[in-house]
């Protein structure tokens, strides 16, 4: 299908902690694609960070295939990985802060974004606009609350436009009505093209996914 962004094919990785071996995924298969919005749920353990490093060429599988924008990230030496990162993917750290440059202004953090992905055409106006920050557009992280900051980090993956757009629980640090407007948020990001996969437990999370990849012990269920 031309819309597929990423696939897991019978995904596998263990890690090696000092002799103990833990399988955080077994044989997960999945497909995102382009203009929706995919859960991958499950409790704390249940591998959904895992699964979305190796999305984000983070990390590869020890076992299994991972395609992401049309190469399989085994095969990417680092230099090539990196250049994937900064092209076709953003990846959302589930701390707020984590997200942005803490000297920067809300709208220095979207024009450097843009730059950095060479989207001439970005509108960070806009971005701050449909994330409603154009009052704060001058505001450094600090000065900004976590809903905030979140929204922030999200107006910044908006702008650059990544084909896939991964967010680890993004609401975990939020209130309901931040948490709200974070899913709101990726709805847009998805109406734009993006395929975005989110790491969730949080209900208001899941319910608004069009799929779920539900994980329990690294392994898909049902
Ligand atoms: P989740 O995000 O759903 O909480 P993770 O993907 O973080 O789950 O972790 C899945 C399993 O892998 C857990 O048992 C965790 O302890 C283990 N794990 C994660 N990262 C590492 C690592 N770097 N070394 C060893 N074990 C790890
Ligand atoms: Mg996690």
């Amino acid at each position: 299908m031309s819309d597929l962004v990423a696939r897991a094919d019978r995904v596998g990785r263990t890690y090696d902690a000092s002799g103990r071996f833990v399988q955080a995924l077994v044989d997960v298969s999945a497909s995102f694609h382009a203009g929706r919005v995919a859960a991958v749920a499950g409790p704390s353990g249940s591998g959904k960070s895992t699964l979305l490093r190796i999305l984000a060429a983070l990390d590869v599988p020890t076992e299994g295939e991972a395609t992401v924008c049309g190469v399989e990230v085994s095969r990417l030496r680092p230099r090539a990985r990196r250049r994937l990162r900064r092209t076709d993917v953003a990846f959302l750290y589930q701390k707020p802060s984590d997200n942005l440059v803490s000297y920067l202004t809300a709208e220095q953090q979207l024009r450097s974004a843009a730059e950095m992905r060479g989207r001439r055409d970005a509108d960070p106006e806009d971005a701050l606009d449909l994330v409603g920050l154009t009052h704060a557009r001058r505001r450094r992280p600090h000065e900004l609350s976590g809903g905030e900051q979140q929204r922030l980090a999200v107006a910044q993956a908006i702008v650059a436009a990544p084909r896939l757009l991964l967010l680890d629980e993004p609401t975990a640090e939020l209130d309901h009505d931040n948490g709200a407007a974070v899913v709101g948020l990726l709805e847009a990001a998805a109406r734009r093209g993006a395929a975005v996969v989110v790491a969730s437990h949080d209900p208001v999370v899941v319910e608004a996914a069009g799929e779920v990849v539900e994980l329990t012990d690294g392994r898909v269920r049902g």
